[in-house]
């Protein structure tokens, strides 16, 4: 019997005995390195994710070893996981847009996950990683392709003036990569201890009132209704505003006339896709600038507990798990 961060149902984070993984036809078991915690999983945590079930064990960013051999790569192969898991037969799919399945499902979410020593994956969703990239580091791919994702799709380019909108992990690190595709990038978070932790990775940080229509791309990292009925103040004409977070399911308010007065582009990004992966390793693996200090500490399973408090509270940016401790 190993052990995992589960869900408890309610808002119950614990740490407990979990379930034999059940073998499965072209899945692949995977001895997690790291595991990260983020956003996502609080969300779980509080019970306000659609598909979650109490019990289930938490972990979506992680990586580690392969416990078992694949066809292609023996075990002990050092590699990442993409936890998403697509149908493979909706029209989306179809089509090749692998990050809008309508059936979307993930690993940490409706399967078991990696906040636990060991985990099952599609054996089709694992990346072999380079043997120079340490797995603690790579346990920051799955954050760092969202936001490699989110630059690529904004079209920035260098030089452009780009503001990030909220600075979170994922905000930061939208920031962190902005800059190095050679942005001008400034950051606004009304949150000091965030705002004051995006300064100390080299982000610039602004007064979040002083909206001014002066850039080229804004990135919204919040997915907060407070900040959508504003978020084009700071856009100017002509430029693009670009949804990185996850708003409720609830329709917010947002200023359409601007959009059309101001010929805003608005186009949205959600998690990643291979390119993005192979950027996301490349960029930890040969220059990660600092990328690297948006985690806070790395615990062992034993207090996963406490990290959850932690982040609940806004007291940690990232926090890595080391499960097999
Ligand atoms: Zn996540
Ligand atoms: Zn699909």
């Amino acid at each position: 019997m190993s052990r995992g961060l589960v869900w408890a149902g309610g808002t119950e984070a614990a740490v407990r005995d979990v379930p034999a993984l059940e073998p499965r036809d072209g899945w692949v078991r995977v001895d997690v390195a790291v595991a990260g915690l983020c956003g996502s999983d609080l969300h779980v945590l509080a019970g306000e994710h659609v598909r979650a079930r109490p019990g289930i064990v938490l972990g979506h960013e992680f990586a580690g070893r392969l416990a078992e051999a694949t066809t292609d790569l023996p075990a002990g192969t050092p590699v990442f996981v993409d936890p998403q898991v697509r149908c493979g037969r909706c029209d989306a799919c179809r089509r090749g847009l692998r990050t809008v399945c309508a059936a979307l499902t993930a690993v940490g979410i409706d399967y078991p996950g990696a906040a636990s020593p060991q985990t099952l994956v599609p054996v089709e969703n694992v990346y072999a990683l380079p043997p120079s990239l340490e797995l603690t580091r790579a346990g920051l791919v799955e954050p760092v392709a969202v936001a490699v994702r989110a630059v690529r799709r904004s079209g920035l380019g260098p030089g452009d003036r780009v503001h990030v909108v909220g600075a979170g992990p994922i905000g930061c690190l939208v920031g962190l990569v902005a800059q190095r595709a050679g942005a001008d990038v400034t950051v606004a978070e009304p949150a000091p201890a965030r705002a004051d932790a995006a300064a100390a990775l080299g982000l610039r940080t602004v007064d979040p009132a002083d909206r001014r229509p002066e850039h080229d791309v804004v990135l919204d990292a919040t997915g907060t209704p407070r900040v959508s009925a504003s978020v084009c103040d700071w856009v100017r004409p002509g430029g693009t505003l670009v949804v990185v977070g996850a708003y409720p399911p609830q329709p917010p308010p947002f200023d359409l006339l601007r959009v059309m007065f101001a010929e805003l582009t608005v186009l949205g990004t959600r998690i990643y896709d291979h390119e993005d992966i192979h950027a996301a390793i490349e960029l930890l693996d040969r220059d990660p600038g600092r990328v690297p200090d948006v985690v806070t500490r790395t615990v062992p399973l034993a207090d996963a507990v406490a990290a959850v408090a932690d982040l609940r509270a806004g007291r940690a940016m990232k926090i890595l798990l080391d499960p097999k401790e």
